[in-house]
């Protein structure tokens, strides 16, 4: 049997120096190969053989196979570039056409006006900070100051793993958590961007979106810092001459607490369709840390304050270009994407 090996050998390298193309190098292949091929053949033989040398014989046919795949790759190779060489000489392959353009993709407009965001907290002295997306109900609720029976609860209804882990419904928690890591050292400076997740579907609201959180805690931190900073963020991503107001409002976890409306993108502050006839749109909530949350992730309330604030990356994304429904930006249309 090894005989026949070796001369199956011998055989397949002469046939394959006389294959000419690629046609006749199939035949080989299917020759030699094949299901019913030689190699085959001996294998299916193997059988017959005395149990102590088949270990031998198997070991043997296994090489020859290896070789048989290896000078067909390498003839197929050779043959294939005659053949395309052929094809350029000949003319059928016009080289001097111009060559077709690759498309080349962007970032997905979210994506951009996230890092747009990042970039310019960044420049202000902020670093990023992220936290997890399946959360302790604790980080998410208890230590922002809401309480199990608390009603702010029930406008961030979200999914739960069990009772006291939830997939993340703001990007808030990750305030705690480095305020825990960093006390009582100060400064806390971050920004925070991160998917979150409610139970809510329509036009305006998606069981996922992004936020970014910004955090700022230090001594002798006033409402002022607050205003000025965010007045510095919406003069960047919105333009120079857009006007900023604060209306108070309520969060559970920064007292005072103040919703941020800018100038309508659309219409100046006039009045339109899509501020509602107000002249303003609102951007982001924010407030002063409330002292219980500060004592809570180990900072003294007499000793240090900070502001926070929050903001939908969708909404911000809407208002600067226009955008009325949120779903375009989940459902991966070109035409759509291609605009920004
Ligand atoms: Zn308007």
């Amino acid at each position: 049997m090894q005989e026949e090996l070796a001369r199956i050998k011998e055989e397949a390298e002469r046939d394959l120096r006389h294959a000419a193309n690629l046609q006749e190098v199939e035949a080989w292949r299917i020759k030699y190969l094949g299901k019913k091929g030689l190699l085959t053949r001996v294998l299916r033989g193997m059988g017959n053989l005395p149990p102590e040398q088949r270990p031998q014989v198997g070991r043997l046919a296994n090489e020859l196979r290896a070789w048989l795949e290896s000078e067909l790759a390498r003839r197929h190779e050779a043959l294939r570039a005659v053949e395309r060489e052929k094809e350029i000489t000949s003319g059928a392959i016009d080289v001097t056409l111009p060559g077709r353009p690759l498309p080349r993709g962007r970032c997905h407009p979210l994506t951009q006006v996230l890092e747009e965001t990042v970039r310019i907290f960044v420049q202000m002295g902020f670093a990023v900070a992220e936290g997890p997306e399946v959360e302790l109900d604790y980080y998410n609720f208890e230590a922002l100051n809401i309480p199990k029976d608390h009603p702010a609860r029930d406008m961030q209804d979200s999914f739960y793993i069990d009772d006291e882990v939830l997939l993340r419904t703001h990007t808030s928690p990750v305030q705690i958590r480095v305020m825990e890591q960093t006390a009582p050292r100060v400064p806390v400076r971050i920004i925070a961007p991160g998917k979150v997740y409610r139970r809510d579907d329509d036009a305006t609201h998606a069981p996922m979106f992004h936020q970014i959180e910004g955090l700022l805690v230090d001594r002798g931190i006033s409402f002022a810092h607050l205003k000025g900073t965010l007045q510095a963020f919406v003069e960047q991503m919105f333009g120079a001459n857009r006007r900023m107001r604060f209306r108070p409002s309520y969060f559970p976890f920064t007292e005072p607490s103040a919703e941020v409306d800018i100038s309508c993108v659309v219409c100046g502050g006039v009045g339109c369709r899509v501020c509602g006839q107000t002249g303003w749109l609102e951007i982001l909530g924010s407030g002063m840390v409330h002292p219980r949350v500060l004592a809570m992730a180990g900072y003294d309330p007499q000793e240090v304050s900070g502001f926070a604030f929050g903001m939908g990356v969708e909404r911000v994304a809407m208002l600067k270009y226009g955008i009325d429904d949120l779903r375009l930006f989940y459902a991966n249309d070109l035409r759509f994407l291609g605009q920004f």
